[in-house]
């Protein structure tokens, strides 16, 4: 990972929330219903409290590019890799490509796969294509189709992510959960091929998105434990493990941090241990990453069993003990208690 040059238009993020406010400036599109779908049965989730929201990245770095800039205490540089960060009694020195900083404090937010744990841990490989389509094609403009024709393919599970945006603009995305990386060309090649059976390659390419998301665990013995040094992001563990999603989490975190400078000057904020939400994750991405094979059943099967409103509210990690229980007895239960067994 390297520095910026400029912002772009490089991805999109998509989180359920109950009437959102806070971003409503920049929110694109929401969609009332979701769905999984597999080998052509379709199970559509709709709640009465929350909708599925989208940003367009562009819109939110300029909403807080505008920010910096009316701050005259804060300066953006861009187009500097950090080459180290080196420590002394009472400071820290920045050392980027082009220039050396002097700072008291330090927030660190470049990702780094190494301070995953080995076990459990997958990745979440994806690429989409914003396109125009030049011919009809029958996907419900109100529905966000999450996980959609879910198959294996050489031992790693493959799924659809199908956005649509207007009438005749699409994000379609083809994301993978494998144990091993698997190139951004294969995903790609296969996305072609998709997307020549939907539309026999009748579509305007708008842009590419692309990452490897770690589904995994940070060893906080391998994060930077001084003064006054913090992290937060993909670093500081807040990309969820079961899923991949990391924005709301990253928003809370800067925001109670904002307010946590406001009052005591410092960044630090008190993690609520979530011991069930941590514990069940542990459980899911073992479950998946050694039964691989099985997760399109699986998938499925949960979004079979769940309520709606449990299912959000669990993948935001606010649900509550009833929504636990109602999680857990939602998996398929054979190959939960093996996994439970063995370890
Ligand atoms: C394409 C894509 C789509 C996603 N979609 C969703 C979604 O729909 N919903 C959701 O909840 N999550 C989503 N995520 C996951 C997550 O929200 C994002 O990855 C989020 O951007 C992670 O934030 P971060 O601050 O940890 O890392 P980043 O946003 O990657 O920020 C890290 C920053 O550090 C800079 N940097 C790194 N190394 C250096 C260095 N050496 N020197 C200087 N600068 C450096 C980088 O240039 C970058 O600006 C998505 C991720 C990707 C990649």
């Amino acid at each position: 990972m390297r520095k910026k040059k400029k912002y772009f238009d490089d991805k999109s993020w998509c989180f359920w929330e109950k009437n959102n406010k806070e971003f409503e400036n920049i929110i694109e599109k929401s969609w009332d219903s979701f769905s999984f779908n597999l080998k052509g049965k379709t199970n559509f989730l709709a709640s009465n409290q929350y909708k599925y929201y989208y940003i367009r990245s562009i819109n939110f770095y300029k909403s807080i590019i505008d920010k910096i800039l009316n701050c005259s205490h804060i300066s953006l540089k861009l187009g500097e890799t950090i080459k180290d960060i080196i420590r002394y009694k009472s400071y820290y020195k920045v050392i980027t490509c082009k220039n050396i900083y002097l700072s008291k404090n330090i927030l660190d937010t470049r990702p780094n796969i190494n301070v995953f744990k080995k076990k459990p841990f997958m990745y979440q490989t994806f690429i989409g294509y914003e396109i125009k389509i030049l011919k009809k094609i029958r996907l419900d403009q109100s529905n966000a189709y999450i996980m959609h024709n879910m198959h294996i393919d050489s031992n790693n599970f493959y799924f659809e992510y199908i956005l649509p945006l207007k009438n005749d603009v699409f994000l379609f995305e083809l994301t993978a959960f494998s144990n091993k990386k698997i190139s951004f060309k294969i995903i790609e090649h296969k996305l072609k091929k998709i997307l020549s059976t939907y539309l026999h390659n009748s579509y305007k390419l708008i842009r590419k998105e692309y990452g490897i998301i770690p589904m995994g665990f940070v060893d906080t013995k391998l994060i930077k434990n001084y003064k006054n040094y913090y992290v937060s992001g993909s670093l500081a563990g807040s990309i969820r493990p079961s899923s991949g999603y990391a924005f709301l989490d990253i928003q809370k975190w800067a925001n109670e941090s904002t307010n946590n400078l406001k009052k005591y000057g410092n960044l630090n904020i008190l993690n609520k241990s979530e011991y069930i939400k941590y514990y069940l994750d542990k459980i899911f991405l073992k479950v998946i990453s050694s039964n691989i094979t099985m997760a399109p059943k699986i998938f499925y099967h949960f979004s079979k069993n769940i309520i709606p409103n449990t299912f959000i509210r669990f993948m935001l990690g606010r649900a509550n003990i009833i929504d636990y229980i109602k999680v857990i007895y939602s998996m398929p239960k054979r190959i939960f208690l093996k996994c439970l067994i063995k370890n």
